[in-house]
């Protein structure tokens, strides 16, 4: 094509922006973009606190929040505004130098979570890559395991990301078929099952037990009550980091700053993401003592956006804006009204077969109904009724808010999920 021609095509198509519809946004989306989604039919442009609105102006609940990334809400102004002012000044300088912002990103983050060492990445799943090359690092050189003997213990429907690495651990058949082979060197076993944990960890190779507190890809599987605390004391006694992937449940999610926080764990691994950047920016960051982090040396690891003064500024802001405005106490507070309305509103419907979730993480189960609507159908239903969540795993609806929601907001989207659920 001529430049000419092409710089008229490309005009004609910004005119036609301006009045395109959702049904034309999802149309281009399905002609161009690769297909590893499977989108609700609703095409978002602007998103304020807990609310975002299409592109023909219709108002939803957003109760996602981008996976947990919008935990203070969305375009929160004081993050914005970090975010701004930093993008004016120095977004990214690379490591080859030392940048003004991240040595007080890092002291942030290692002074609030109670460790001494912070390595920044962008997404989760590098985060979860970054843990990885600790804990075996850490094995070989601290602990003494045989070279490329070292073993990584997961759980069972675990979800840490969506690298070739990761997927080796899971037991997902979606998240692996065809996409083999896989990397040697983890144990996969029941989670919630500690005599299966004590088992593996006397494995004098196993370097670390990899755990997320509460399973929120999967579905929202809360463990038992002291599965964590127990999980830590063995891995203690046998000279096992655990390694807590807390990246959907840290930062005020599950209400507390930490999911850990419940049962007094403090992990040796902590890893973060998400909400680090209240959703405006990929920053992910793995917490760890000198002992663990200082194994790696320079030229070992690294990302070239990873600990970028855009990043640094604006994880500092979100993480002073959940701690300010009572974000973590308003998540348990809300939580747990959340959870009475959503039992009340399963003893009025069939529907839903269970309950559950700590914080503002829950999720309801949906039993498919006679003539075979299932939870798609209710999220297509919420979504008429001016409220956005998406089925995860078939029959689980994952219900999310932004962690800003107050009292009235709560039980006007209770009414919107009480109202669909008994349109069926
Ligand atoms: N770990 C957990 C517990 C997650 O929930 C997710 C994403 O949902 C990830 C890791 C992966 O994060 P990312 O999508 O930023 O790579």
């Amino acid at each position: 094509m001529k430049h000419s021609t092409y710089i008229r095509r490309y005009m004609d198509d910004e005119m036609h922006m301006l009045k395109t519809t959702s049904e034309e946004y999802i149309a281009l989306e399905e002609r161009y973009g690769a297909h590893n989604y499977h989108p609700l039919p609703v095409v978002l442009s602007k998103g304020e606190g807990i609310y975002v609105w299409d592109v023909e102006g219709k108002k939803y609940f957003d109760f996602l929040s981008a996976y947990s990334a919008v935990n203070q809400g969305h375009c929160h102004p004081r993050i914005i505004q970090a975010l701004i002012d930093q993008a004016q000044t120095l977004t990214l300088t690379s490591r080859a130098f030392y940048n003004n912002r991240l040595g007080e990103a890092e002291k942030f983050v290692c002074e609030l979570f109670g460790y001494e060492k912070a390595l920044f990445m962008n997404s989760g799943a590098e985060a979860n890559e970054t843990a990885i090359k600790l804990a075996r690092k850490w094995g070989y050189s601290v602990k003494g395991i045989p070279q490329n003997q070292a073993v990584i213990v997961a759980a069972q429907r675990n979800f840490h990301g969506r690298t070739t690495g990761i997927i080796s651990a899971s037991t997902d058949p979606a998240a692996r078929e065809n996409f083999g082979p896989f990397m040697p060197g983890y144990e996969v076993i029941p989670y919630d099952d500690i005599d299966a944990l004590e088992q593996s960890v006397r494995n004098p190779d196993v370097c670390a037990f990899w755990v997320e507190p509460i399973q929120g890809e999967a579905g929202v599987y809360v463990p038992k009550p002291g599965y964590l605390a127990k999980a830590s004391e063995l891995c203690r006694r046998h000279n096992v980091l655990l390694m807590v992937d807390e990246i959907q449940t840290g930062l005020g999610r599950t209400g507390k700053l930490l999911a850990s926080h419940y049962e007094n764990v403090h992990p040796d691994v902590l890893i973060l993401g998400k909400a680090l950047s209240g959703g405006t920016y990929p920053v992910s960051v793995v917490l760890s003592s000198d002992e663990i982090m200082l194994t790696i040396k320079p030229g070992e690891h690294g990302s070239t956006f990873g600990g970028n003064p855009l990043a640094a500024a604006v994880t500092v802001a979100s993480l002073k804006v959940l701690l300010d405005e009572g974000m973590i106490e308003n998540a348990f507070s809300m939580g747990e009204l959340f959870r009475k309305r959503l039992n009340e509103i399963k003893n009025l419907s069939p529907l839903i077969s269970a309950v559950r979730g700590k914080g503002l993480l829950n999720a309801i189960v949906i039993k498919p109904t006679a003539d075979g609507r299932t939870a798609w159908d209710v999220c297509m239903k919420f979504m008429k009724n001016g409220l956005l969540a998406k089925p995860t795993h078939g029959d689980i609806i994952r219900l999310a808010p932004p962690l800003i929601i107050n009292e009235k907001q709560l039980t006007e989207a209770c009414d919107i999920i009480e109202k669909t659920i008994l349109e069926f």
